[in-house]
């Protein structure tokens, strides 16, 4: 429906064949060796949440933030185990802050927003093969349980029993079709645009729906749910590492100052009275080129984080000159196993297709999380 959705469309399709074609080859275990010999470079992956993949015509939630099955994933963490070398993020931070070369093929693992199959799905996995992990968690969510704001806005598109979409802050007037598969391209399509306003008003036009369609986040069905402070107290406790993602997962470029550094501020207290220590690690939330800045940058490292990192797409060669917006390898759904592989052997040729990569603008409306 947009031209952004279908250049990512055509791209997604076109590195997931050469991926494929890379693995059966058989030649990314080589490859990679050649590759490590004269570049050192820090992988960070970045998932959302691992589930069965629903049937889209049923599922009442945002697709995009699964990053792939339960099964899958295990093998993802495997391969990590097998050929990369899996560090925490505070080793990585403790190596820059020392002067240390990170190993080759470095590779650091995070979740973003705290959604609760973190614990019952994830958690497990990574226990069982010892893979460290970083989760970054909106804090007021785990306070209040209540869904996040983005996934509930797609829930009420979804089902909202209106017929029509009436946004006039994004200047969109539309029809709400019956088919759910409808609705869904116009709420990926609403994300996208949304993420222009200001953080405020993005939040004030979520609760403008919710009261006109009578549709309240107070109540967290089980499929959006987050993740309690007993259960990340538990993975903490584990040796895990827990992360700020924000209070209220507010884009934090946009906000006045105020609330930017209460943000940052409150979800680092938060964190320290749940789990008794202070985090050094962020991720912003959304994580765009347009979620962040300098002002951004600047309130987080003066409020004690020792990283952060971007949703951008890319490996980091010197992570010592970017260790306020480190670059990730988003982790997606129709990415399968030979793709997984290709994009950990050759990040540069073979991770997610964003509009940054295909026009230089945006970010991919599969990580607008
Ligand atoms: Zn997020």
């Amino acid at each position: 429906m947009v031209t952004h959705l279908e250049d990512s469309g055509r791209a997604v399709g076109l590195r997931g064949q050469l991926g494929q074609l890379c693995y059966s080859s058989g030649l990314l275990h080589s490859l990679q060796r050649v590759r490590s010999w004269w570049r050192r470079d820090l992988r960070v992956l970045a998932y959302h949440r691992v589930l069965p993949l629903p049937d889209p015509a049923s599922y009442e939630f945002d697709l995009g933030l699964i990053s792939t099955p339960p099964e899958q994933f295990r093998e993802q963490m495997l391969l990590l185990k097998q050929r990369f070398h899996p560090m925490r993020l505070s080793d990585v931070a403790a190596a820059i802050d020392e002067g240390r070369e990170l190993p080759a093929d470095a590779v650091v693992v995070t979740f973003d927003d705290g959604y609760d199959d973190n614990y019952h799905v994830v958690f497990p996995i990574l226990r069982e093969l010892g893979v460290p992990a970083t989760f970054f968690v909106s804090t007021g969510h785990i306070d209040s349980g209540r869904p996040y704001a983005y996934d509930w806005l797609v829930h009420m598109v979804l089902l909202s029993p209106a017929t029509r979409l009436s946004l006039p802050e994004l200047g969109l007037d539309v029809a709400l079709p019956a088919d759910r598969n409808g609705r869904r391209a116009i709420a990926v399509d609403v994300l996208y645009r949304m993420k222009e306003l200001g953080a405020l008003d993005q939040a004030a036009m979520i609760e403008r729906l919710e009261h006109e369609w009578d549709m309240p986040s107070d109540v967290a069905p089980p499929d959006c749910r987050p993740m309690t402070w007993d259960q990340l107290r538990e993975m903490h406790a584990a040796g895990l590492e827990i992360g700020s993602h924000g209070v209220h997962h507010w884009m934090l470029s946009k906000l006045p100052q105020a609330e930017l550094e209460a943000e940052i501020r409150q979800s680092k207290e938060a964190l320290e009275r749940e789990l008794g220590v202070a985090p050094l690690l962020m991720s912003y939330p959304v994580g765009s080129g347009r979620a962040f800045d300098q002002r951004v940058i600047d309130v987080t490292r003066d409020a004690g984080y020792a990283l952060a990192c971007s949703y951008i797409s890319g490996t980091n060669p010197q992570p010592a000159s970017n260790r306020y917006a480190l670059y990730r390898l988003a982790v997606e759904r129709n990415m399968g196993k030979g793709w997984f592989d290709a994009m950990l052997t050759m990040p540069n040729l073979m991770s997610y297709p964003t509009p940054e990569h295909l026009n230089g603008q945006g970010e991919s409306p599969a990580c607008s999380h």
